[in-house]
Protein backbone atom coordinates (compact mmCIF):
# COMPACT_ATOMS: atom_id res chain seq x y z
CA UNK A 1 0.00 0.00 0.00
CA UNK A 2 2.10 2.94 -1.78
CA UNK A 3 1.91 6.32 0.94
CA UNK A 4 0.38 4.31 3.69
CA UNK A 5 3.29 3.45 6.55
CA UNK A 6 2.59 0.23 8.41
CA UNK A 7 3.34 1.04 11.61
CA UNK A 8 6.46 -1.40 13.28
CA UNK A 9 6.11 -2.53 16.74
CA UNK A 10 8.50 -5.64 16.35
CA UNK A 11 11.13 -5.61 18.89
CA UNK A 12 8.91 -2.73 21.06
CA UNK A 13 8.31 -4.13 24.69
CA UNK A 14 5.23 -3.47 26.68
CA UNK A 15 5.03 -4.06 29.95
CA UNK A 16 6.73 -7.17 30.30
CA UNK A 17 5.73 -8.69 26.82
CA UNK A 18 8.27 -8.30 23.64
CA UNK A 19 6.79 -7.56 20.24
CA UNK A 20 8.52 -11.05 18.15
CA UNK A 21 6.52 -10.47 15.10
CA UNK A 22 3.44 -10.08 13.28
CA UNK A 23 1.19 -13.63 12.98
CA UNK A 24 -1.76 -14.23 10.87
CA UNK A 25 -4.39 -11.87 12.12
CA UNK A 26 -7.38 -14.89 11.07
CA UNK A 27 -10.84 -13.83 11.62
CA UNK A 28 -9.71 -10.87 13.57
CA UNK A 29 -9.91 -7.50 11.69
CA UNK A 30 -7.01 -5.71 13.17
CA UNK A 31 -3.29 -6.57 12.93
CA UNK A 32 -1.97 -9.77 15.68
CA UNK A 33 1.55 -10.21 17.00
CA UNK A 34 3.13 -12.64 18.98
CA UNK A 35 4.81 -11.64 22.14
CA UNK A 36 6.76 -13.26 24.50
CA UNK A 37 7.00 -12.27 28.31
CA UNK A 38 10.70 -11.10 28.81
CA UNK A 39 10.08 -12.49 32.88
CA UNK A 40 9.02 -16.28 31.89
CA UNK A 41 9.03 -16.47 28.78
CA UNK A 42 5.50 -17.04 28.03
CA UNK A 43 4.37 -16.74 24.55
CA UNK A 44 1.38 -14.53 24.02
CA UNK A 45 -0.50 -13.19 20.21
CA UNK A 46 -2.18 -9.55 21.00
CA UNK A 47 -4.12 -7.42 18.66
CA UNK A 48 -2.19 -4.23 17.44
CA UNK A 49 -4.66 -2.08 19.16
CA UNK A 50 -4.49 -4.06 22.58
CA UNK A 51 -0.62 -3.25 22.83
CA UNK A 52 -0.74 0.44 21.48
CA UNK A 53 -3.24 1.08 24.27
CA UNK A 54 -0.86 -0.01 26.65
CA UNK A 55 -3.35 -2.82 28.01
CA UNK A 56 -1.13 -5.21 27.81
CA UNK A 57 1.50 -5.22 30.93
CA UNK A 58 2.45 -8.77 31.81
CA UNK A 59 1.75 -12.52 30.55
CA UNK A 60 -0.31 -12.50 33.16
CA UNK A 61 0.44 -15.91 33.66
CA UNK A 62 0.29 -17.99 37.30
CA UNK A 63 3.90 -18.74 37.18
CA UNK A 64 5.25 -15.76 36.07
CA UNK A 65 3.01 -13.60 38.53
CA UNK A 66 4.24 -16.30 41.51
CA UNK A 67 7.30 -15.53 40.44
CA UNK A 68 7.33 -12.07 40.59
CA UNK A 69 5.58 -12.18 43.90
CA UNK A 70 8.58 -13.85 44.92
CA UNK A 71 10.96 -11.66 43.94
CA UNK A 72 9.19 -9.09 45.25
CA UNK A 73 9.47 -10.86 48.68
CA UNK A 74 13.03 -11.68 48.63
CA UNK A 75 13.78 -7.64 47.82
CA UNK A 76 11.88 -7.17 50.78
CA UNK A 77 13.83 -10.17 52.96
CA UNK A 78 17.19 -8.14 51.97
CA UNK A 79 15.96 -5.42 54.24
CA UNK A 80 15.79 -7.70 57.30
CA UNK A 81 17.73 -8.00 60.06
CA UNK A 82 18.43 -10.88 61.68
CA UNK A 83 14.98 -11.92 60.20
CA UNK A 84 12.78 -8.84 61.76
CA UNK A 85 12.04 -5.63 59.69
CA UNK A 86 13.22 -2.89 60.86
CA UNK A 87 10.76 -0.76 59.86
CA UNK A 88 8.15 -2.60 62.24
CA UNK A 89 9.78 -1.34 65.58
CA UNK A 90 9.51 2.49 64.25
CA UNK A 91 6.25 2.38 62.62
CA UNK A 92 3.58 3.86 64.87
CA UNK A 93 1.32 1.72 66.01
CA UNK A 94 -1.72 2.59 68.10
CA UNK A 95 -0.80 2.75 71.42
CA UNK A 96 -2.45 1.22 74.33
CA UNK A 97 -5.81 3.24 75.70
CA UNK A 98 -5.18 1.90 79.04
CA UNK A 99 -2.16 3.56 80.15
CA UNK A 100 -1.01 5.75 76.52
CA UNK A 101 2.47 4.28 76.92
CA UNK A 102 3.33 1.90 73.72
CA UNK A 103 4.52 -1.46 75.87
CA UNK A 104 2.60 -0.84 78.75
CA UNK A 105 -0.87 -2.45 80.19
CA UNK A 106 -2.88 -2.36 82.94
CA UNK A 107 -2.97 -5.29 84.72
CA UNK A 108 -5.31 -6.56 88.18
CA UNK A 109 -4.41 -8.96 90.63
CA UNK A 110 -6.36 -11.43 92.55
CA UNK A 111 -7.33 -9.37 94.96
CA UNK A 112 -7.82 -6.36 92.05
CA UNK A 113 -4.88 -3.98 92.49
CA UNK A 114 -3.87 -2.09 89.30
CA UNK A 115 -0.88 -3.07 88.23
CA UNK A 116 1.13 -1.85 85.47
CA UNK A 117 2.52 -4.67 83.11
CA UNK A 118 5.48 -4.53 80.39
CA UNK A 119 6.30 -6.35 77.38
CA UNK A 120 8.26 -5.52 74.26
CA UNK A 121 7.46 -8.08 71.01
CA UNK A 122 10.65 -8.69 68.56
CA UNK A 123 10.37 -11.27 65.67
CA UNK A 124 6.46 -11.97 66.44
CA UNK A 125 7.55 -13.02 70.14
CA UNK A 126 6.54 -11.01 73.32
CA UNK A 127 8.81 -10.75 76.09
CA UNK A 128 7.36 -9.99 79.41
CA UNK A 129 9.03 -7.16 81.65
CA UNK A 130 7.65 -7.77 84.62
CA UNK A 131 4.42 -6.02 86.79
CA UNK A 132 5.14 -3.06 88.21
CA UNK A 133 3.13 -0.86 90.87
CA UNK A 134 4.07 2.07 89.41
CA UNK A 135 3.79 3.47 86.10
CA UNK A 136 6.80 5.16 85.64
CA UNK A 137 8.72 1.56 86.51
CA UNK A 138 6.97 0.25 83.67
CA UNK A 139 7.84 2.54 81.38
CA UNK A 140 11.27 2.71 82.19
CA UNK A 141 11.48 -1.02 82.10
CA UNK A 142 10.14 -0.87 78.41
CA UNK A 143 12.60 1.92 77.78
CA UNK A 144 15.66 -0.07 78.51
CA UNK A 145 13.93 -3.31 76.63
CA UNK A 146 13.41 -0.65 73.87
CA UNK A 147 17.59 -0.21 74.19
CA UNK A 148 18.33 -3.89 74.53
CA UNK A 149 16.34 -5.50 71.86
CA UNK A 150 15.40 -2.75 69.23
CA UNK A 151 18.40 -0.83 69.25
CA UNK A 152 20.86 -3.22 67.92
CA UNK A 153 18.49 -3.84 65.08
CA UNK A 154 18.14 0.11 64.23
CA UNK A 155 21.97 0.40 64.45
CA UNK A 156 22.33 -2.53 61.84
CA UNK A 157 19.57 -1.88 59.33
CA UNK A 158 21.16 1.71 59.54
CA UNK A 159 24.80 -0.08 58.55
CA UNK A 160 23.08 -2.13 56.03
CA UNK A 161 20.91 0.81 54.56
CA UNK A 162 24.57 2.57 54.23
CA UNK A 163 26.41 -0.17 52.73
CA UNK A 164 23.69 -0.23 49.73
CA UNK A 165 24.04 2.95 49.07
CA UNK A 166 27.71 2.68 48.47
CA UNK A 167 27.21 -0.87 46.41
ZN1 LIG B 1 5.46 -13.84 32.28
Amino acid sequence: MPGKKRIDIIDQQFGTMLVLKEVDPGSNYTRMFLCRCVLCETERVYSMNLLRKGRITSCKSSACRKDRYKKSQESLDSNRVDGIMPSALIRKTRENTATGVKGVNVAYTKKGTKRYRAFISIGGKTHRLGNFDDLDAAILAREKAEAEYHQPILEKAKLQKARKEIE
